[in-house]
Protein backbone atom coordinates (compact mmCIF):
# COMPACT_ATOMS: atom_id res chain seq x y z
CA UNK A 1 0.00 0.00 0.00
CA UNK A 2 0.86 3.52 -1.11
CA UNK A 3 1.98 5.99 1.81
CA UNK A 4 0.42 9.70 1.92
CA UNK A 5 1.70 12.66 4.02
CA UNK A 6 -0.28 15.23 4.84
CA UNK A 7 0.21 18.31 6.93
CA UNK A 8 -2.05 19.91 9.19
CA UNK A 9 -1.25 24.28 9.73
CA UNK A 10 -1.77 25.79 12.89
CA UNK A 11 -5.45 27.02 11.81
CA UNK A 12 -6.26 23.90 10.75
CA UNK A 13 -6.13 22.25 14.36
CA UNK A 14 -6.41 25.62 16.39
CA UNK A 15 -8.97 23.89 18.51
CA UNK A 16 -10.82 20.86 19.62
CA UNK A 17 -13.72 21.16 17.25
CA UNK A 18 -10.66 21.59 14.45
CA UNK A 19 -9.05 18.57 15.48
CA UNK A 20 -11.67 16.12 15.75
CA UNK A 21 -12.73 17.62 12.01
CA UNK A 22 -9.04 16.61 10.93
CA UNK A 23 -9.37 13.37 12.55
CA UNK A 24 -12.58 12.80 10.98
CA UNK A 25 -11.23 13.67 7.17
CA UNK A 26 -7.86 11.32 7.93
CA UNK A 27 -10.21 8.30 8.84
CA UNK A 28 -11.58 9.14 5.71
CA UNK A 29 -8.69 8.67 4.07
CA UNK A 30 -7.53 5.58 5.73
CA UNK A 31 -10.55 4.02 4.55
CA UNK A 32 -9.75 4.74 0.91
CA UNK A 33 -6.64 2.47 1.38
CA UNK A 34 -3.92 4.55 2.42
CA UNK A 35 -1.44 4.18 4.85
CA UNK A 36 -0.68 7.91 6.51
CA UNK A 37 1.50 9.73 8.09
CA UNK A 38 0.18 12.91 9.35
CA UNK A 39 2.22 16.14 10.03
CA UNK A 40 0.92 18.81 12.45
CA UNK A 41 1.93 22.35 13.58
CA UNK A 42 1.04 23.94 17.16
CA UNK A 43 -2.64 24.57 17.77
CA UNK A 44 -2.97 28.34 16.39
CA UNK A 45 -1.09 31.04 17.59
CA UNK A 46 1.00 28.94 20.05
CA UNK A 47 4.23 29.63 19.17
CA UNK A 48 4.27 33.20 19.57
CA UNK A 49 2.27 32.71 22.62
CA UNK A 50 5.22 30.21 23.96
CA UNK A 51 7.63 33.07 22.58
CA UNK A 52 5.69 35.87 24.53
CA UNK A 53 5.94 33.49 27.87
CA UNK A 54 9.68 32.70 27.59
CA UNK A 55 10.11 36.77 27.21
CA UNK A 56 8.06 37.00 30.26
CA UNK A 57 10.58 35.36 31.93
CA UNK A 58 13.90 36.08 30.43
CA UNK A 59 14.94 38.92 28.17
CA UNK A 60 17.10 37.18 26.65
CA UNK A 61 16.38 33.76 26.30
CA UNK A 62 18.75 31.71 25.12
CA UNK A 63 18.20 29.94 21.44
CA UNK A 64 18.09 26.09 22.81
CA UNK A 65 16.08 26.84 25.63
CA UNK A 66 13.25 28.39 23.41
CA UNK A 67 13.87 25.54 20.58
CA UNK A 68 12.77 23.04 24.14
CA UNK A 69 9.94 25.78 24.56
CA UNK A 70 8.28 26.07 21.54
CA UNK A 71 8.83 22.00 20.25
CA UNK A 72 6.05 21.08 22.90
CA UNK A 73 3.36 23.06 20.77
CA UNK A 74 3.37 20.13 17.97
CA UNK A 75 3.57 17.59 20.88
CA UNK A 76 0.40 19.22 21.93
CA UNK A 77 -1.28 19.01 18.65
CA UNK A 78 0.17 15.71 18.27
CA UNK A 79 -0.84 13.75 21.21
CA UNK A 80 -4.29 15.64 20.94
CA UNK A 81 -5.24 14.37 17.16
CA UNK A 82 -4.03 10.87 18.07
CA UNK A 83 -6.42 10.50 20.82
CA UNK A 84 -9.39 12.20 18.71
CA UNK A 85 -8.49 9.14 15.90
CA UNK A 86 -8.69 6.59 18.77
CA UNK A 87 -11.78 8.19 19.93
CA UNK A 88 -13.48 7.14 16.03
CA UNK A 89 -11.91 3.99 16.40
CA UNK A 90 -9.10 4.40 14.39
CA UNK A 91 -5.64 3.79 15.35
CA UNK A 92 -2.88 5.97 15.90
CA UNK A 93 0.08 6.82 17.63
CA UNK A 94 1.99 10.37 17.70
CA UNK A 95 5.76 10.98 18.15
CA UNK A 96 8.13 14.30 18.17
CA UNK A 97 10.50 14.37 15.87
CA UNK A 98 13.21 13.40 17.76
CA UNK A 99 11.13 9.87 18.46
CA UNK A 100 11.21 9.22 14.92
CA UNK A 101 14.35 9.99 14.33
CA UNK A 102 14.49 13.52 12.51
CA UNK A 103 18.53 14.38 12.98
CA UNK A 104 19.61 18.44 12.32
CA UNK A 105 22.54 20.08 12.78
CA UNK A 106 22.62 22.44 15.62
CA UNK A 107 21.45 26.08 14.26
CA UNK A 108 18.71 26.15 16.89
CA UNK A 109 15.70 28.04 16.04
CA UNK A 110 16.91 27.56 12.29
CA UNK A 111 17.91 23.59 11.79
CA UNK A 112 18.44 22.24 8.42
CA UNK A 113 17.54 18.32 8.68
CA UNK A 114 20.26 16.33 7.90
CA UNK A 115 18.59 12.28 8.40
CA UNK A 116 15.18 10.77 9.07
CA UNK A 117 14.93 7.29 10.27
CA UNK A 118 12.42 4.73 8.46
CA UNK A 119 11.97 2.09 10.75
CA UNK A 120 9.99 3.51 13.78
CA UNK A 121 7.75 4.81 11.03
CA UNK A 122 7.28 1.81 8.88
CA UNK A 123 7.13 -0.43 11.73
CA UNK A 124 4.10 1.23 12.80
CA UNK A 125 2.59 1.72 9.48
CA UNK A 126 2.84 -2.11 9.31
CA UNK A 127 0.19 -2.73 12.53
CA UNK A 128 -1.83 -0.49 10.62
CA UNK A 129 -1.68 2.09 12.69
CA UNK A 130 -1.57 6.13 11.50
CA UNK A 131 1.51 8.00 12.71
CA UNK A 132 0.98 11.85 13.91
CA UNK A 133 4.06 13.21 14.10
CA UNK A 134 4.86 16.52 15.94
CA UNK A 135 6.50 18.99 13.13
CA UNK A 136 8.61 21.69 13.10
CA UNK A 137 11.69 19.58 14.67
CA UNK A 138 14.19 17.34 15.19
CA UNK A 139 17.33 17.02 17.34
CA UNK A 140 20.35 17.48 16.67
CA UNK A 141 23.49 15.08 17.27
CA UNK A 142 24.36 15.75 21.00
CA UNK A 143 20.04 14.75 21.85
CA UNK A 144 19.31 18.64 22.34
CA UNK A 145 15.82 19.84 20.54
CA UNK A 146 15.82 21.84 17.30
CA UNK A 147 13.23 23.60 15.45
CA UNK A 148 13.34 24.25 11.91
CA UNK A 149 12.36 28.08 11.56
CA UNK A 150 9.18 29.43 11.74
CA UNK A 151 6.43 27.54 8.95
CA UNK A 152 8.81 24.45 9.41
CA UNK A 153 6.59 21.95 9.96
CA UNK A 154 5.73 22.57 5.96
CA UNK A 155 9.48 21.15 6.08
CA UNK A 156 8.92 18.15 8.27
CA UNK A 157 5.84 17.30 6.01
CA UNK A 158 7.90 17.12 2.33
CA UNK A 159 11.09 15.66 4.11
CA UNK A 160 9.20 12.85 5.31
CA UNK A 161 7.99 12.46 1.90
CA UNK A 162 10.91 12.31 0.39
CA UNK A 163 12.39 9.54 2.75
CA UNK A 164 9.19 7.41 3.12
CA UNK A 165 9.21 7.69 -0.91
CA UNK A 166 5.48 8.56 -0.09
CA UNK A 167 2.75 8.28 -3.34
CA UNK A 168 1.75 11.88 -2.35
CA UNK A 169 2.59 14.99 0.29
CA UNK A 170 -0.67 16.98 1.16
CA UNK A 171 -0.04 19.94 2.78
CA UNK A 172 -4.18 21.55 4.18
CA UNK A 173 -3.95 25.03 4.93
CA UNK A 174 -6.80 27.44 5.60
CA UNK A 175 -6.77 28.58 2.25
CA UNK A 176 -8.06 26.83 -1.00
CA UNK A 177 -3.92 26.10 -2.47
CA UNK A 178 -1.46 28.55 -3.71
CA UNK A 179 -3.24 31.95 -4.90
CA UNK A 180 -1.57 34.50 -7.40
CA UNK A 181 -1.58 36.61 -3.87
CA UNK A 182 -2.23 36.46 -0.39
CA UNK A 183 -5.97 36.79 -0.59
CA UNK A 184 -6.26 38.76 2.48
CA UNK A 185 -4.18 41.68 0.63
CA UNK A 186 -5.03 41.41 -2.59
CA UNK A 187 -9.30 40.33 -2.67
CA UNK A 188 -8.70 39.76 -6.52
CA UNK A 189 -6.43 36.93 -6.04
CA UNK A 190 -6.90 33.69 -7.74
CA UNK A 191 -6.43 30.32 -7.21
CA UNK A 192 -3.19 29.02 -8.89
CA UNK A 193 -3.69 24.93 -10.42
CA UNK A 194 0.01 24.65 -10.84
CA UNK A 195 2.79 26.16 -9.80
CA UNK A 196 6.43 25.10 -10.85
CA UNK A 197 9.33 24.65 -8.10
CA UNK A 198 11.22 27.76 -9.44
CA UNK A 199 8.55 30.55 -8.98
CA UNK A 200 6.60 28.63 -5.56
CA UNK A 201 10.56 28.98 -4.05
CA UNK A 202 10.59 32.26 -5.59
CA UNK A 203 7.52 33.08 -3.87
CA UNK A 204 7.97 31.55 -0.74
CA UNK A 205 11.41 33.30 -0.32
CA UNK A 206 10.07 36.82 -0.98
CA UNK A 207 6.97 37.04 1.62
CA UNK A 208 4.36 34.11 0.78
CA UNK A 209 4.28 32.56 3.78
CA UNK A 210 2.44 30.18 2.65
CA UNK A 211 4.84 27.24 2.41
CA UNK A 212 8.18 27.29 3.96
CA UNK A 213 10.63 27.81 1.47
CA UNK A 214 12.72 25.11 2.98
CA UNK A 215 9.89 22.93 1.98
CA UNK A 216 9.95 23.97 -1.59
CA UNK A 217 13.59 23.42 -2.01
CA UNK A 218 13.15 19.53 -0.43
CA UNK A 219 10.38 18.82 -2.48
CA UNK A 220 12.51 20.04 -5.66
CA UNK A 221 15.62 18.36 -4.74
CA UNK A 222 13.73 15.03 -4.40
CA UNK A 223 11.07 15.79 -7.52
CA UNK A 224 7.91 15.63 -4.63
CA UNK A 225 4.92 16.88 -6.17
CA UNK A 226 3.46 18.85 -3.10
CA UNK A 227 -0.42 19.63 -2.82
CA UNK A 228 -1.54 22.35 -1.31
CA UNK A 229 -5.26 22.22 -0.16
CA UNK A 230 -7.78 23.53 2.96
CA UNK A 231 -8.48 21.23 5.39
CA UNK A 232 -12.02 22.91 5.36
CA UNK A 233 -13.53 22.34 2.11
CA UNK A 234 -13.05 19.95 -0.83
CA UNK A 235 -11.85 22.01 -3.46
CA UNK A 236 -8.94 20.78 -5.46
CA UNK A 237 -5.43 22.55 -4.45
CA UNK A 238 -2.60 23.50 -5.94
CA UNK A 239 -0.23 21.33 -7.50
CA UNK A 240 3.35 22.32 -6.83
CA UNK A 241 5.79 20.39 -8.90
CA UNK A 242 8.46 20.48 -12.22
CA UNK A 243 6.81 22.52 -15.23
CA UNK A 244 4.36 21.20 -17.64
CA UNK A 245 3.19 22.12 -20.77
CA UNK A 246 -0.07 22.46 -19.94
CA UNK A 247 0.81 25.18 -17.21
CA UNK A 248 -0.75 28.35 -18.60
CA UNK A 249 1.78 31.00 -20.46
CA UNK A 250 1.78 33.38 -17.68
CA UNK A 251 4.41 36.03 -17.63
CA UNK A 252 3.91 36.70 -13.93
CA UNK A 253 3.13 34.06 -11.85
CA UNK A 254 2.15 36.27 -8.66
CA UNK A 255 3.11 39.20 -6.55
CA UNK A 256 4.00 39.02 -3.27
CA UNK A 257 4.33 41.41 0.13
CA UNK A 258 7.49 41.15 2.51
CA UNK A 259 7.16 42.95 6.37
CA UNK A 260 10.39 40.69 7.59
CA UNK A 261 13.06 43.35 6.56
CA UNK A 262 14.32 46.72 7.01
CA UNK A 263 16.70 49.42 5.76
CA UNK A 264 20.06 51.28 6.90
CA UNK A 265 21.96 54.09 5.19
CA UNK A 266 25.35 54.75 6.10
CA UNK A 267 25.62 58.42 5.04
CA UNK A 268 28.39 60.27 3.47
CA UNK A 269 31.29 57.34 3.48
CA UNK A 270 34.43 58.32 1.86
CA UNK A 271 34.29 56.59 -1.75
CA UNK A 272 37.31 54.52 -1.74
CA UNK A 273 37.90 51.05 -2.59
CA UNK A 274 37.28 48.70 0.07
CA UNK A 275 33.91 50.29 1.82
CA UNK A 276 31.61 47.43 0.46
CA UNK A 277 34.17 45.19 1.31
CA UNK A 278 34.29 46.83 5.22
CA UNK A 279 30.51 46.87 5.64
CA UNK A 280 29.24 43.80 4.46
CA UNK A 281 32.06 42.01 5.94
CA UNK A 282 31.29 43.61 9.39
CA UNK A 283 27.61 42.20 8.32
CA UNK A 284 28.96 38.75 7.64
CA UNK A 285 31.09 38.23 10.46
CA UNK A 286 27.51 38.75 12.81
CA UNK A 287 26.27 36.33 10.65
CA UNK A 288 23.67 38.69 9.30
CA UNK A 289 22.05 38.13 5.66
CA UNK A 290 22.20 41.23 3.69
CA UNK A 291 19.45 41.36 0.80
CA UNK A 292 19.24 44.51 -0.88
CA UNK A 293 21.94 46.82 -1.91
CA UNK A 294 22.40 50.54 -3.69
CA UNK A 295 25.53 52.49 -3.62
CA UNK A 296 24.81 56.41 -4.73
CA UNK A 297 26.63 58.21 -6.72
CA UNK A 298 29.45 59.95 -5.51
CA UNK A 299 29.40 63.31 -4.56
CA UNK A 300 32.72 65.36 -3.72
CA UNK A 301 34.27 61.90 -2.87
CA UNK A 302 31.14 60.91 -0.63
CA UNK A 303 28.77 58.29 -1.09
CA UNK A 304 25.73 56.75 1.04
CA UNK A 305 25.08 52.94 1.01
CA UNK A 306 22.27 51.52 1.67
CA UNK A 307 20.79 48.16 2.42
CA UNK A 308 18.27 45.82 4.01
CA UNK A 309 17.97 42.92 6.60
CA UNK A 310 16.22 40.93 8.25
CA UNK A 311 13.80 42.44 11.09
CA UNK A 312 15.25 39.90 13.43
CA UNK A 313 18.76 41.13 12.75
CA UNK A 314 18.32 44.73 12.56
CA UNK A 315 19.20 46.22 16.35
CA UNK A 316 22.24 43.88 15.76
CA UNK A 317 23.02 45.39 12.34
CA UNK A 318 22.25 49.26 12.97
CA UNK A 319 25.11 48.77 16.06
CA UNK A 320 27.42 46.99 13.76
CA UNK A 321 26.66 50.00 10.98
CA UNK A 322 27.13 52.71 13.48
CA UNK A 323 30.46 50.74 14.60
CA UNK A 324 31.78 51.15 10.77
CA UNK A 325 30.83 54.53 10.49
CA UNK A 326 32.96 55.91 13.26
CA UNK A 327 36.00 53.89 12.05
CA UNK A 328 35.29 55.08 8.54
CA UNK A 329 34.65 58.30 9.38
CA UNK A 330 30.95 58.23 7.76
CA UNK A 331 28.31 61.20 8.83
CA UNK A 332 26.30 58.55 10.47
CA UNK A 333 23.87 55.90 10.13
CA UNK A 334 19.99 56.21 9.40
CA UNK A 335 17.67 53.36 9.56
CA UNK A 336 13.84 52.30 8.46
CA UNK A 337 11.89 49.49 9.96
CA UNK A 338 9.07 50.43 8.20
CA UNK A 339 9.31 49.28 5.03
CA UNK A 340 8.07 46.16 2.70
CA UNK A 341 9.47 44.73 -0.67
CA UNK A 342 6.79 43.87 -3.12
CA UNK A 343 7.83 41.45 -5.64
CA UNK A 344 6.30 39.73 -9.13
CA UNK A 345 7.68 36.72 -9.78
CA UNK A 346 7.36 34.56 -12.79
CA UNK A 347 8.95 32.38 -15.30
CA UNK A 348 7.78 34.14 -18.44
CA UNK A 349 9.37 37.27 -17.62
CA UNK A 350 12.60 35.87 -18.91
CA UNK A 351 11.41 35.73 -22.31
CA UNK A 352 8.70 39.19 -22.37
CA UNK A 353 10.00 42.86 -22.21
CA UNK A 354 8.98 45.31 -20.73
CA UNK A 355 7.52 43.63 -17.11
CA UNK A 356 9.99 46.17 -15.46
CA UNK A 357 8.45 49.69 -17.14
CA UNK A 358 4.55 47.73 -16.32
CA UNK A 359 5.94 47.42 -12.36
CA UNK A 360 6.93 51.09 -12.15
CA UNK A 361 4.36 52.51 -14.40
CA UNK A 362 1.92 50.84 -11.98
CA UNK A 363 3.20 51.90 -8.71
CA UNK A 364 4.00 55.84 -10.05
CA UNK A 365 0.03 55.26 -10.93
CA UNK A 366 -0.55 54.54 -7.94
CA UNK A 367 1.82 57.43 -5.90
CA UNK A 368 3.61 54.59 -4.93
CA UNK A 369 7.59 56.22 -4.40
CA UNK A 370 9.85 53.15 -4.68
CA UNK A 371 13.19 53.29 -2.25
CA UNK A 372 15.04 50.58 -3.91
CA UNK A 373 15.10 48.09 -6.50
CA UNK A 374 16.10 44.44 -7.56
CA UNK A 375 15.81 42.07 -9.96
CA UNK A 376 16.47 38.40 -10.88
CA UNK A 377 16.12 36.08 -13.79
CA UNK A 378 12.16 35.55 -12.59
CA UNK A 379 11.31 38.28 -10.21
CA UNK A 380 11.71 42.31 -9.63
CA UNK A 381 10.83 43.71 -6.21
CA UNK A 382 10.69 46.72 -5.01
CA UNK A 383 11.47 48.32 -1.21
CA UNK A 384 8.47 50.98 -0.33
CA UNK A 385 7.06 52.49 2.56
CA UNK A 386 5.34 49.49 4.50
CA UNK A 387 1.87 51.86 4.71
CA UNK A 388 2.02 51.63 0.94
CA UNK A 389 2.50 47.50 0.70
CA UNK A 390 -0.94 45.95 0.10
CA UNK A 391 -2.02 48.49 -2.13
CA UNK A 392 1.34 48.22 -3.91
CA UNK A 393 0.53 44.78 -4.40
CA UNK A 394 -3.23 44.94 -5.51
CA UNK A 395 -1.86 47.52 -7.95
CA UNK A 396 0.32 45.03 -9.55
CA UNK A 397 -2.17 42.43 -9.02
CA UNK A 398 -4.00 44.18 -11.64
CA UNK A 399 -1.86 46.06 -13.57
CA UNK A 400 -0.34 41.95 -14.78
CA UNK A 401 -3.76 40.90 -15.36
CA UNK A 402 -3.94 38.60 -12.41
CA UNK A 403 -7.25 39.91 -11.52
CA UNK A 404 -10.28 37.43 -11.32
P1 LIG B 1 -0.50 27.06 8.18
O1 LIG B 1 -1.91 26.90 8.68
O2 LIG B 1 -0.04 25.88 7.46
O3 LIG B 1 0.46 27.56 9.21
P2 LIG B 1 0.01 29.59 7.02
O4 LIG B 1 -0.79 30.50 7.90
O5 LIG B 1 1.47 29.49 7.25
O6 LIG B 1 -0.64 28.16 7.08
O7 LIG B 1 -0.24 29.94 5.51
C1 LIG B 1 -1.53 30.19 5.04
C2 LIG B 1 -1.71 31.69 4.85
O8 LIG B 1 -0.75 32.17 3.93
C3 LIG B 1 -3.04 32.06 4.23
O9 LIG B 1 -4.02 32.26 5.19
C4 LIG B 1 -2.72 33.34 3.45
O10 LIG B 1 -3.20 34.51 4.10
C5 LIG B 1 -1.22 33.39 3.41
N1 LIG B 1 -0.68 33.57 2.06
C6 LIG B 1 0.31 34.44 1.73
N2 LIG B 1 0.55 34.39 0.43
C7 LIG B 1 -0.28 33.49 -0.11
C8 LIG B 1 -0.49 33.00 -1.43
N3 LIG B 1 0.21 33.46 -2.48
N4 LIG B 1 -1.43 32.05 -1.61
C9 LIG B 1 -2.15 31.58 -0.57
N5 LIG B 1 -2.00 32.01 0.69
C10 LIG B 1 -1.08 32.95 0.94
N1 LIG C 1 4.34 26.24 14.84
C1 LIG C 1 5.46 26.71 14.06
C2 LIG C 1 5.23 28.14 13.62
O1 LIG C 1 4.23 28.75 13.98
C3 LIG C 1 5.75 25.82 12.89
C4 LIG C 1 4.64 25.67 11.89
O2 LIG C 1 3.50 25.99 12.15
O3 LIG C 1 4.93 25.20 10.77
O4 LIG C 1 6.04 28.70 12.95
MG1 LIG D 1 2.62 28.08 8.44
Amino acid sequence: MGITVHKYGGTSVADPERIRNVAARIARAKAAGQDLVVVVSAMGDTTDDLIDLAQKVSRNPSDRELDMLMSTGEQITAALLSMALHDIGVGAVSFTGAQVGIITDSAHRKAKILEIGTEKIAQELSQGRIVVVAGFQGIDSEDNITTLGRGGSDTTAVALAAVLKADACKIYKDVEGIYTADPRIVPGARKIDRINYDEMLEMASLGAQVLQSRAVEFAKKYGITVEVLSSFSDAPGTLVCEEVNEMEDMVIRGVTVDRGEAKLTIQRVPDRPGIAATIFGAMAENNINVDMIIQNVSEDGYTDVSFTVQRDDFKKAVRELEEVASRMGAKGVTSDEKIAKVSVVGVGMKSHKGVASTMFDALARGKINIEMISTSEIKISCVVDESDADSAARALHTAFGLDK
